[in-house]
C-alpha cells in the first residue's frame, strides 16, 4: 500500500495561510512583450527574455536549419557517446564572445553551477566564500562539496576582507563566488574589489554572470568586460535562458580549467548534452549579440525609462543598477494582491516573496525587455500608478 504522506497536503495547506503558495500560469503564447493567458492579452513584465530573443525568427530558424542535419537527441553524455559538432562550435564562440580561452556548455546555469564548484573544490579542506545573497543553485552547489561554506555579508567588501583573513590558515583550496548581477534587487557584485583581495589572498574568483551575460559590458559581454577584468577573474558562469533566449549553461575560463571540467565535473559525466536545436538556437543569439549592440541598448533605456517613472510615481524601487526594477512592497499577502490587481488590469507582473527574498521585503519584480515598446511601458506605469492608489503604497 502505498505511504499515507500526510505532511504533503499539511505543508502545502501551510503555505497557502501565509500566502507563500505560487500560482503557476499557463502561457498561450511565445514569451514576448505581451503573452496570452486564458486567451487574453497581457503584458509580460515577468521574463528574463532580456533581449526579446526567446521567439525571434533568426534564433527559430537556425534550429531547424539544424534539426534538419544533426536531429534532436544527443544519444547519451559526451564522455560516452561522443560530443557532437554544434556543441563544439557553439563553446568556440561563447569562449570568444567572452574573450575566454575556452568554454564548456552544459544543461543549464543551475547545472553550469554545479558544474563548477563541487569539481573546483571538493575537500574537506578546502574553503567556498560565497556572498550571503548568491543564487539557490550556488547556494545547492555548494552542498554537493566536504568544503567549508564561509559566508559573507551581501557586497560587504569589509566583511570579506575580515573571512579571508580569518581563514589565510586553511591549508586546501579557495574560491570565492559571487553573483554578478543580484536578480532580486539588480545591484552589481563589486567584482574590482573581489578580484584585489582574492588575489591578495590566494582565492580563485568564480562569478556567475546569469543575469549580466547580454546585459552588462560592451554589447552584452558580461560583468567581467564591464570592469574590464579580463584575465583577472578565474571562472565566469553564465546561462543561456536568459538574455540569450534559449536554454543552457556554461563555465569560460582558461582551456585548462575547461579541460579539467570536462574530465572531471560530473553533470558533464553523468547529464547529457543540450538538444541540437538548444545548441543551434544559442548559436544565432551569440551570432545577434556579436553584430550589433542595439538589442543592449534598448534594454538598458526601458530599464532606466521605468525605473524613472515607477520612482516619480513614489515607489520603492530599491538599489537595482540594471534593468532590473523590483518595486518592493513589503509582506509577502500585499505583493501578491498586488500582483493579482496588476494581473486583472492587464499586466503580469509576478510577486516574489519568502524565501527567493528576505521576508518583509516582498516584492512585484518588473523585468523590461528589449522587445517592449515605449507605448508597452506606458500601459504598465498607468497601471502600476493605478494599483498602488487603490491599496494606499503611493498618493
Ligand atoms: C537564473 C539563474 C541561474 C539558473 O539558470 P538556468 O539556466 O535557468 O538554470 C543560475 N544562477 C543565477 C545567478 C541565476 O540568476
Amino acid at each position: 500500500m502505498a505511504v499515507p504522506m500526510k505532511f504533503l497536503s499539511e505543508e502545502l495547506n501551510a503555505m497557502k495561510e501565509a500566502g507563500l503558495y505560487g500560482t503557476i500560469r499557463t502561457l498561450e503564447s511565445p514569451q514576448g512583450a505581451w503573452v496570452v493567458i486564458d486567451g487574453k492579452k497581457y503584458l509580460n513584465l515577468c521574463s528574463n527574455n532580456y533581449l526579446g530573443l526567446c521567439n525571434d525568427p533568426r534564433i527559430v530558424k537556425k534550429a531547424k536549419e539544424y534539426m534538419d542535419i544533426y536531429g534532436v537527441g544527443p544519444g547519451a553524455v559526451r564522455t560516452i557517446a561522443g560530443t557532437m559538432s554544434p556543441h563544439i562550435e557553439l563553446e568556440k564562440k561563447l569562449a570568444a564572445f567572452k574573450g575566454a580561452e575556452a568554454a564548456i556548455v552544459v544543461q543549464s546555469g543551475f547545472c553550469a553551477n554545479l558544474t563548477v564548484i563541487p569539481t573546483l573544490v571538493p575537500s574537506a579542506d578546502d574553503v567556498i566564500f560565497s556572498d550571503s545573497l548568491n543564487h539557490a543553485s550556488i547556494i545547492d552547489a555548494c552542498k554537493l562539496t566536504k568544503a567549508r561554506v564561509v559566508r559573507y555579508n551581501h557586497s560587504d567588501m569589509e566583511d570579506l576582507e575580515k573571512k579571508l583573513e580569518e581563514n589565510t590558515g586553511a591549508t586546501g583550496r579557495k574560491l570565492l563566488i559571487t553573483d554578478g548581477v543580484f536578480s532580486m534587487d539588480g545591484d552589481v557584485a563589486k567584482l574590482p574589489r573581489i578580484v584585489e583581495l582574492c588575489e591578495q589572498h590566494n582565492v580563485i574568483v568564480a562569478v556567475d554572470d546569469a543575469h549580466g551575460e547580454g546585459v552588462l559590458g560592451r554589447g552584452g559581454r558580461g560583468i567581467v568586460d564591464h570592469f574590464g577584468l579580463h584575465g583577472r577573474v578565474d571562472v565566469e558562469i553564465g546561462t543561456m535562458s536568459k538574455a540569450f533566449g534559449v536554454m543552457g549553461g556554461m563555465a569560460a575560463g582558461s582551456a585548462l580549467l575547461v579541460d579539467f571540467l570536462r574530465q572531471k565535473a560530473r553533470p558533464n559525466l553523468f547529464s547529457s548534452a543540450l538538444t541540437v536545436p538548444d545548441v543551434a538556437a544559442n548559436l544565432a543569439s551569440v551570432e545577434i549579440l556579436q553584430e550589433s549592440e542595439t538589442l543592449v541598448k534598448k534594454l538598458w533605456s526601458n530599464g532606466d525609462f521605468l525605473k524613472k517613472e515607477l520612482k516619480a510615481l513614489g515607489f520603492d524601487t530599491g538599489s537595482s543598477e540594471t534593468p532590473i526594477t523590483p518595486v518592493i512592497i513589503g509582506e509577502a499577502s500585499d505583493a501578491k494582491a498586488f500582483s493579482a490587481k496588476l494581473f486583472a488590469a492587464g499586466v503580469f507582473a509576478t510577486a516574489i516573496v519568502f524565501p527567493t527574498v528576505p521576508r518583509g521585503t516582498a516584492r512585484v519584480r518588473a523585468m523590461v525587455s528589449a522587445a517592449h515598446s515605449e507605448d508597452d511601458l506606458r500601459f504598465a506605469v498607468e497601471k502600476f500608478a493605478a494599483v498602488g492608489k487603490e491599496m494606499g503604497i503611493i498618493s
